[in-house]
């Protein structure tokens, strides 16, 4: 009955992905027994012909619109139905480590939305990393997606690779073994984009290893 109104909530935004995990792999293992994942894409699917850091950041903030929407309605329903959830931070709450609490990547790799580029975020089939993640944690059990263990990035492409202007991707194809250092200097992709919170009040949203991705345009 949940799992149904959850899945006729989804119908009605046909361009999210979005797919159910156990929780076992997390440190929310035992206190909710499920994580529903969803993809939001972004506004404007840029390349690397059409970028800007403009538009880039605007697709996202657009996508993050969607995504409270899409979690006011989810605790609407399991509200009414009386079932215990937790929604989980976006970000990292500290700038040393720079993990979130629970993994969004890892919970969409999980319910086979996608798998870890070599630029470190979710590549999905229909539009590459050009989407925003959202979860919510939820104390039932649900139809579960199948767990995406390896790349299916092409073995020879370097794209994101080639387009980070600072180097920060070490051209490794992910597996489900892998950890995010194997993939990426993250805490110097971390320093680069934090230089500009001076000048422009946030991170820079970068993303030209996104724009690069061959995957869903
Ligand atoms: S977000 Fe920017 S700095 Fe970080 S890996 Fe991608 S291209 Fe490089
Ligand atoms: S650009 Fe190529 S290597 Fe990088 S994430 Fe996309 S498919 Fe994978």
């Amino acid at each position: 009955m949940l799992e149904k109104t959850i899945r006729n909530l989804f119908l009605t935004y046909p361009r999210v992905l979005y797919g159910f995990t156990d929780t076992s792999y997390s440190s929310y293992a035992g206190i909710y027994q499920s994580a529903l994942v969803f993809a939001v894409p972004y506004g404007e699917q840029l390349t690397l012909e059409t970028y800007t850091e403009e538009k880039f950041e605007k697709g996202i903030q657009d996508a993050r619109k969607v995504v409270e929407e899409i979690l006011a309605q989810l605790e609407k329903i399991l509200t009414a139905q009386k079932v215990t959830y937790y929604i989980p931070p976006v970000a990292q709450n500290n700038e040393t480590d720079l993990e979130a609490p629970f993994s969004f990547k890892f919970a969409a790799v999980n319910a086979g939305l996608g798998w870890i580029g070599k630029n470190d975020v979710v590549i999905t089939k229909r539009y590459g990393p050009r989407v925003r993640l959202s979860a919510i944690l939820i104390d039932e059990r649900f139809a579960y997606g199948d767990k995406i263990t390896k790349s299916l990035c092409p073995e020879t492409c370097r794209k994101c690779v080639d387009a980070c202007p600072h180097k920060a991707l070490y051209n490794i194809r992910w597996n489900i073994d892998s950890v995010r250092s194997d993939l990426i200097d993250y805490r110097l992709c971390n320093e680069k984009r934090s230089m500009s919170v001076k000048t422009l009040g946030r991170k820079h949203a970068c993303g030209f290893c996104m724009a690069a991705c061959p995957f869903g345009i």
